[in-house]
Formats: C-alpha cells, structure tokens, sequence
C-alpha cells in the first residue's frame, strides 16, 4: 500500500465551496493510487459555528474557569464534525469513507488536558479500513489516554495528528494543506518579494515554526523527522506544488540547494528585555540560579539569556513581564525593563562555518539605523532583538540584503 496523510486546516475547510476543493485534493491523490487518510481540523475561524474558539466561548460566556477535562471533551466534538461533514461529501461523490476518532484511530496521549502529548498510536484499525478501499477521515487534534480520557494536542494540533499518523503509518507522504502555497521567505504581508521554498530541512522549518511562520507545528516537523517522512505544505486552493520538508533530497528528486546560506527571515513582535544588576546583596552566581528557577515557577519563558557577572539580561513576552518584574522586585533586584521589542530570526541551515553572515546582518540594520540590543546564534539560526517599531523594516532589509526575493 502506498499510504498518503493529507490534513485540512480550518481555513480550508470553513465553506461547502472550500471543502470541495479539499475533497477534490483527496480524490486526486485516490486516483493516484494511494491509499489516502484525511485528518481534519475543526472548520473555521472564531466565530464560525463549531470552530475550536467559538466552543471555548461557549463555556467562557456562561463562567471564565473552565474544567480542562470537560473542556477537552466539548473541543473534540469541533474536529468530529468536521469529519463527519467531510465523509458525507466523500459519499455523495461516491467514494466509500469510515470516520475514526482519535480513540477508534488508536491515538494514545498523555492525561495533560488541552496539551497533551501522543505517546503512542495503534494504527491497526486505519489499516484495515485502508485495506478495504476505504478513505480513512480523522479528526485531529484530539487522543484518549490510557484510562480513557479525552484529551486534546494543545491548538494547533491538527497537524501532529497528521504527522504522527504520517510516521504510524510509514506514510509516502504527509501532506499539510493550507491557504498559502507554501513556507515563504519571510512573511508576504512585510516583504512582497517574498517567494515560496521548493524545498527546506527539517531543521530549517522547525527554526522558522518556532519563530514565527505560523504554516505549520512544529511538533508536527519533529515527528515526521523522527523517520524522515516528507511533509508537503500545499494550497487547497491552487495546483502549485507547495513546499517540500525533508532531509532526503535525492530520495524525494529535488536538490536542497547547498549554495543557499540563508533560507528564510521571520519575527515575533510584543517581546520585553529584562536587565537585572547581579551586584547586590548576593553573589551573582547564586542569584542568577533563584532568578532563572522563580521565573520558571511562575511559568514563565525566558528567551534570549545571556549573564555576565555583574548583570542578566534576557527576554519575555510582553504579557508576562508585569509578573516577572513583581517576582523579581519581591527578590530584592533591581530591573530595567525594554518592552514592545521584536525578535528577527535569520535562518539557514547552511550558514554553519560561513563567515561573514553575522556581518551582514549588522551591517545591514546599522545602516538603516536599526538599533541591535541582543543577538544570539546556533549553527542553523541568527536571532537580533531589534525594537518593535524597526521589526518591519529589519525583515525587509535582510530579506533584500540575503537576495531572498
Ligand atoms: N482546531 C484546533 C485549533 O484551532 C486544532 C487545529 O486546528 O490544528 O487549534
Ligand atoms: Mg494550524
């Protein structure tokens, strides 16, 4: 059997006309000669009847805490509609379809409602129901655990279900499809010149998912790396080919291009910068281990940590930096605070051992006077922390000065 997971994100899903077109997608790949498994998101957007957001608000307006258990449940119930929906369509073209659940799908989590993690999939079901000529539908986004319980993927998670799938099932390919054509250069409502990837690494897209390309999971990128199954990001909409995510070039008859330093630029907005004078009272280095250890209990995420001996200097999101200044004072520390600050990520998984990227990048925003407050790098990613009023402009420079469009 040749098996193909294609998954359908809400946006491509929110009108009959829409799932037409992703019905048609499926039966183009039938007629392939694959044996196909559709996982679905819940349709639409928030406000639309039965998308995840709209269910959220549904409980939200009658009482702001939530069970996350019931909540977990009432969720499952948006990504089974949808499926159900999409195999009375498959019907009606007459093509023979079963809906599986995440349970009837033998997708185990973890019992961490509303973030659970799949700890294993049984996919001898889907398989059966592949080997009798039957499009298999899953809702994504949603397992049961080991007891019993419902659980959801945390949002977003359509597309692990996919990729986990993908992998259960020793998939030729997973295919993610969305309302662009693809991973871009950088993001199209900054940079116009942005042009969509023939194909990018792993790595590189994990980079560019975590920071700020909303295309895919990333999650979803590390599972189907974990046995180098391919994904494809496509549009429902058009007939281009989307963009490739593999390892494997040659297998898949693509080149990675090995010349392409640089692969793609992406920001986050709504970043604070946190100083913090390590010259009071204790010694730094005991300091720094309660700084670090009082900010994860309070669940927050620090980003962009560099220590010195007399200072700390790291990142948080804008929204949690009230309570990790409160945190911090109650420590007896003194902190300087930057808020509305953007994160600029250069991403390449070819920059590695090349000089002069880093020059490039400062050389570039120093000329357009963009102040760099921070920077750090990995063998695969350059990050500056630029102000939030020169993120628009940073993107567009590096996009230009890397010759990305
Ligand atoms: N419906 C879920 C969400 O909105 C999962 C998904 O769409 O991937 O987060
Ligand atoms: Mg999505």
């Amino acid at each position: 059997m040749r098996i193909i997971v294609q998954k359908f994100g809400g946006s491509s899903l929110s009108s009959p006309e829409k799932r037409l077109q992703a019905v048609n997608k499926v039966i183009a790949a039938k007629k392939e000669g694959y044996s196909c498994v559709v996982v679905v998101s819940a349709m639409g957007r928030k406000g639309d009847p039965y998308a995840t957001d709209t269910l959220i608000d549904l409980l939200k307006e009658i009482h702001p805490e939530i069970k996350v258990r019931e909540l977990d449940m009432l969720l499952n119930c948006g990504e089974i509609i949808s499926a159900v929906v999409i195999s009375q369509l498959f019907n009606k073209l007459g093509h023979e379809t079963i809906v599986l659940n995440g349970a009837q799908a033998g997708i185990i989590t973890d019992n961490v409602f509303t973030e659970a993690r799949i700890l294993q999939v049984k996919p001898e079901r889907i398989i059966k129901s592949l080997e009798e000529n039957k499009i298999v539908i899953v809702p994504g986004f949603q397992g049961i655990t080991e007891t019993g319980e419902l659980t959801t993927l945390g949002r977003g998670g359509s597309d692990t279900t996919a990729a986990a799938l993908g992998v259960a099932l020793e998939a030729e390919y997973i295919d993610i499809f969305t309302d662009v054509d693809g991973i871009k250069t950088a993001d199209p409502r900054i940079v116009e010149e942005a042009k969509t990837l023939d194909v990018v690494t792993y790595t590189e897209i994990c980079n560019l998912a975590h920071q700020g390309a909303k295309v895919i999971h990333p999650r979803a990128v590390e599972i189907a790396m974990q046995k180098n199954i391919p994904l494809r990001i496509r549009s429902t909409f058009e007939e281009t080919p989307g963009t490739l995510v593999t390892n494997l070039g040659h297998a898949n008859k693509v080149e990675i291009p090995n010349d392409r330093i640089i692969t793609g630029i992406t920001q986050v907005p709504n970043i604070t910068q946190l100083k913090i004078n390590l010259n009071a009272k204790e010694n730094g280095k005991k300091l720094n281990l309660k700084i670090f250890r009082a900010l994860a209990l309070a669940n927050i995420s620090v980003d962009f940590i560099n220590i010195y001996p007399e200072e700390a200097i790291f990142t948080v999101k804008d929204e949690d930096t009230e309570k990790a200044v409160k945190i911090l004072q109650n420590m007896g520390l003194e902190v300087f605070t930057t808020p509305d600050c953007a994160k600029i990520s250069v991403v390449g998984a070819n920059m590695a051992g090349v000089p002069g990227v880093m020059a490039t990048i400062v050389e570039a925003l120093t000329e357009e006077n963009i102040e760099i407050m921070q920077t750090a790098d990995s063998h695969t990613t350059i990050w500056c922390l630029v102000r939030k009023n020169d993120m628009e402009k940073a993107v567009k420079v590096l996009h230009k000065r890397f010759k990305l469009g």
